[in-house]
């Protein structure tokens, strides 16, 4: 008998087929006496299209951040409330719970939650009764009661959570790819599927845009030690283990893969005073808005005057409040202006190989200098080094990236 917790993506479930699919699949895999529960996401373009229904209402709807919240929360409701339908169809037993009922509680940061703790009691006690527990991804619910949801893809990271909370036997992510790839599949052709994956590498590739998992999720199945099996809703194949060390992969490349990520925006502050506590100022207002900032540089404008510009990057969502944030600061610091550039896009390598291997970075910038594209700003980690490029660009300097790295074959 063993407890399993299976995730079913948005494409998974994007028709009512595919959700009768998915609950013959399940019932097909399940053997006498197992535990399942299964955790999907809104269906198909669900929440794409939620969003795009508040900005009739609002350009900016991320302003009112708790109503979004319950807005979208709804997507993920009514593919539980059909797949639970669906077993019972098949004669299957089983509930749906929201991630209220499932015991998700999260803080109260609206639209990007975090999850603080589990009390999956109902859960238990559903199971026990022979249920199939079907549970809302991406949402759970704040001290008071309100719902809060996880950020985008986060269905990814309830599921693994849950799999954690319940000491589940294993933890399945369903998607429309059959496993990790060394690049985005549907970008590089020629990309290449793992058989396995770290934490460590999966968390950079997917900080660094790679949206197969949401980076929350990898850091909850690195903390409560889960190997995650990506694999696809489509097809039987084994697909990418995610987990602490390799077992059986070979180690023949030096980097692991080669991530993208497009929701990149640059914000510069131009003409500030070089005096201490400027960029403390800047970065202190936007982590009190929960912005995120990325890439970060500082240049000297004008040595004489003693004045520096700043240069950094957001999320293109968060880039309207950043705006907002960062204008009242260059006011009170009397910049001479804040420009914001929405057409780049950030490329990145990753592989726990290039510590300490500098040629990496030279062959990165040689493969997108030889493509003639040009580097806007370089920042680097441990295990990835990433540049700021042209978003028109982006798609030829992921496969020029890859291509020197993972040379075709014959
Ligand atoms: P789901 O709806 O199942 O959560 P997502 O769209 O969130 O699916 O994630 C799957 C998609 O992630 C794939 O279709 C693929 O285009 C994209 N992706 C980006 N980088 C990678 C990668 N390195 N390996 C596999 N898929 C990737
Ligand atoms: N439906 C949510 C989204 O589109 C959550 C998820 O799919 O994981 O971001
Ligand atoms: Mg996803």
């Amino acid at each position: 008998m063993a407890l399993i917790v299976k995730k079913f993506g948005g494409s998974s479930v994007a028709t009512t087929e595919k959700i009768m699919h998915v609950a013959k699949r399940i019932l097909s895999e399940k053997k006498p006496g197992d535990q399942v529960v299964v955790v999907v996401s809104a269906m198909g373009d669900t929440t794409d299209n939620l969003i795009e229904l508040a900005t009739g209402i609002t350009k900016d709807p991320y302003e009112y951040t708790r109503e979004m919240d319950m807005l979208l929360t709804t997507g993920e409701q009514v593919s539980i409330a059909l797949l639970a339908m669906a077993f019972k169809t098949l004669g299957q037993p089983a509930i749906s719970l929201t991630g209220k009922l499932a015991g998700m509680e999260t803080n109260d940061v609206h639209t990007k939650g975090r999850i603080v703790d589990i009390k999956p009691d109902r859960v238990h006690a559903e199971l026990a009764k022979g249920n199939v527990v079907v549970v809302a991804g991406f949402q759970g619910c704040d001290a008071q009661g309100d719902p809060v949801t996880l950020g985008r893809g986060g269905s990814d990271t309830s599921a693994v959570a849950l799999a954690g909370a319940l000491k589940a036997d294993t933890c399945e992510i369903f998607t429309d790819v059959d496993g990790v790839y060394s690049a985005d599949p549907r970008v590089v052709k020629g990309a290449r599927k793992m058989k396995e994956i770290t934490y460590n590498e999966m968390l950079e590739m997917a900080r660094l845009g790679a949206g197969v998992m949401q980076p929350r999720s990898v850091e909850m199945g690195e903390y409560f030690k889960i190997p995650i099996h990506v694999r696809s809703t489509f097809t039987t194949e084994p697909g990418t283990i995610i987990r602490e060390d390799y077992t059986m992969e070979d180690k023949d490349f030096v980097i692991r893969g080669v991530a993208h990520d497009k929701d990149v925006a640059k914000i510069a502050v131009l003409g500030i005073p070089n005096t201490p506590g400027i960029a403390h100022e800047i970065f202190s207002a936007l982590a009190d808005a929960h912005i995120d900032v990325d890439m970060i540089v500082q240049s000297i404008r004008n040595v004489e005057k003693n004045v520096t510009d700043m240069v950094f990057t957001v999320s293109a969502t968060d880039l309207p409040r950043a705006k907002e944030v960062v204008d009242k600061v260059a006011d009170k610091l009397s910049a001479v202006g804040v420009l914001v550039e929405e057409d780049v896009a950030k490329v990145s390598i990753v592989g726990a190989g290039m510590l300490g291997n500098p040629g990496i970075a030279a062959r990165m910038f040689g493969a997108l200098s030889k493509a003639g594209i040009n580097i806007d700003i370089i920042s680097t980690s441990e295990i990835s080094i990433s540049c700021l490029v042209k978003r028109t660009q982006l798609n030829e300097a992921v496969n020029a990236i890859h291509d020197e790295f993972f040379p075709k074959k014959g």
